[in-house]
């Protein structure tokens, strides 16, 4: 059996095999990856406790399941069952690293640890240095592995704790504070709790609703259905992006109803024949706010939709029904903008 003092429990499980190979002495993470059937595709997108088995790794450490769960996300994600199954999906293969990995340099530096928030594709920035964390290697230009021979190290043997950072500022910062502060379940320094509403919500919300805009953005623009989340800082759009959902959370619900206000007249991907005013002005926003994110927790996201619905459109148009949620294709109302168009 493995020597494990050093068992800490914010590490990712590719990391903590990393770090047992050095405590080991091992030259290689090899052995360990060959034997607790970790293969070097694995990520921790991959590590779903129901789908992926860890008895070797079990065995090989001595440590129990729920031990070695610490180093994934399951009791942060859970399991979602029934109707909210395909949350999973979205939370483990979406939402996390491959088999590539993001690094906090300075983290690597001082406290030696592959963080395993790190992982979480949204989380750009270090909270605790307030940098930018960096996916891919100054001197040979490739990724990052999770899985490293040497663990501080590339494989072209630069020391990732030398790899340069860029600084970030607060509004950058932003979703990886308020994950960083759930995670830990401090919110007590957190400033802006009262004036973002996501910072009211729990971890795997937070993230869900940032996936739901995320994944509108690049649908409208590319109408396609699927899309990997990003996970680079020097990707601008995706940045921007991620500010801009930020920012509809701020002062709400006026910046939310700012949205929806603009978002009707976006170049935007729907489906092809009327399908009632509510699919006709919001698309996939609409459907898949009522059949996709339909969580109670996100209710409040719904509750607002609605409600701006009944303040601006033409209450003739809207009296018929109030519900929402009975049928949504049938649904068939005009906007006042809209009404004015058409007739
Ligand atoms: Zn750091
Ligand atoms: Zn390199």
């Amino acid at each position: 059996m493995l020597s494990v003092q050093n068992f800490r429990n914010v590490g990712c499980t590719p990391s903590y095999i990393n770090r047992l190979s050095i405590e080991n002495m091992y030259e290689t993470n090899t052995w360990i990856l060959n034997d607790s059937d970790f293969n070097h595709y694995i990520g921790p997108r991959n590590l779903l406790p129901w789908k992926f088995d860890f008895s070797s790794l079990m065995n090989l450490t001595g440590l129990s399941l729920n031990e070695l769960l610490i180093t994934t996300f399951y009791n942060e994600f859970d399991y979602e069952k029934g109707k909210f199954k395909h949350f999973n999906f979205s939370l483990y293969q979406d939402s996390l690293m491959n088999a590539h990995a993001k690094v906090c340099p300075r983290c690597l530096e001082t406290v030696g640890i592959h963080h395993k928030l790190w992982d979480i594709r949204i989380f750009l920035v270090c909270p605790i240095h307030n940098c930018f964390l960096v996916s891919s290697c100054s001197s040979c230009g490739k990724p990052i592995k999770q899985y490293r021979k040497k663990f501080y190290y590339c494989k072209c043997n630069k020391d990732l704790r030398t790899l340069k950072v860029k600084n970030a500022d607060e509004s950058n910062s932003f979703v990886s504070r308020i994950i960083y502060y759930k995670f830990n379940s401090d919110t007590r320094n957190f400033k802006e709790s009262n004036l973002n509403l996501l910072t009211k919500l729990d971890l795997k919300y937070i993230l869900l609703i940032y996936h739901f805009f995320i994944r509108l953005y690049y649908r409208d623009k590319s109408r396609v259905g699927s899309i990997s989340i990003p996970f680079e800082y020097e990707d601008r759009e995706f940045t921007t992006l991620i500010m801009n959902i930020t920012k509809r959370f701020e002062n709400w619900p006026v910046n939310y109803s700012d949205f929806l206000e603009l978002y009707i007249n976006f170049k935007k991907c729907k489906p092809k024949y009327d399908r009632g005013s509510y699919i006709n002005n919001f698309g996939y926003f609409f459907i898949d706010l009522y059949n996709k994110y339909n969580h109670p927790q996100m209710d409040f996201l719904r509750n607002e939709f609605e409600n701006y619905i009944f303040k601006n459109w033409d209450s003739s148009l809207i009296s018929n029904s109030r519900s929402f949620n009975k049928d949504i294709y049938s649904a068939y109302y005009l906007s006042l903008s809209h009404k004015s168009l058409t007739c």
